[in-house]
């Protein structure tokens, strides 16, 4: 069972802990965590996987910028309107518009065989929509990508 509700502080200490090899010397993860949260409609696996999906991501963008750029990965969870706004975003090369276009499609991968598999995002847009949430990337003015999702709180059905 997924559960139907989702603790955003929790979700993000737990993908940071199961991406922790993954993040191991590429730099600092910085956590910004608003103190009061409410829970969210997402269910805390999903919301887990989500954020350790983006994690991932932002770890292999940094790694694609040049070997030796330190990693600035920042994780935020914000109380907003009506729910949650959880803000990953990285000091890689950020995402060329016509990646931007393609970003969520299944199997859309820019990465070589074996280290990608285009599914990541898919799965985290199918699971972000389901519960009535957005899920969407940008491109930060400093450089590199930032992916934004708001959820609904729980318990708030509209
Ligand atoms: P995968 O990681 O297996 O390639 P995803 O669905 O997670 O699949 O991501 C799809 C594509 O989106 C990636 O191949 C990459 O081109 C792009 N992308 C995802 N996250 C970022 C990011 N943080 N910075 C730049 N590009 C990204
Ligand atoms: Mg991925």
């Amino acid at each position: 069972d997924e559960g139907d509700e989702g603790q955003a502080a929790d979700a993000i200490q737990e993908a940071r802990r199961l991406a922790s090899v993954r993040l191991r010397g590429l730099g600092d993860v910085t956590l910004e965590i608003d103190a009061e949260l409410p829970l969210v409609r997402l269910g805390q696996r999903h919301l887990v996987q989500v954020l350790l999906n983006l994690l991932v991501n932002a770890a292999d963008a940094v790694e694609d910028a040049e070997p030796a750029r330190r990693a600035a990965i920042i994780v935020r969870a914000r109380q907003a309107e009506g729910g949650v706004r959880l803000e990953v975003e990285d000091n890689g090369p950020g995402i060329p518009q016509e990646v931007l276009a393609r970003l969520f499609e299944p199997f859309f991968t820019t990465k070589p065989p074996g280290k990608g598999t285009g599914l990541g995002l898919a799965l985290c847009r199918e699971y972000v929509l389901r519960v009535d949430g957005s899920l969407h990337a940008e491109n930060r003015a400093e450089g590199g990508a930032r992916f934004v999702m708001w959820l609904p709180a729980a318990g708030q059905h509209v």
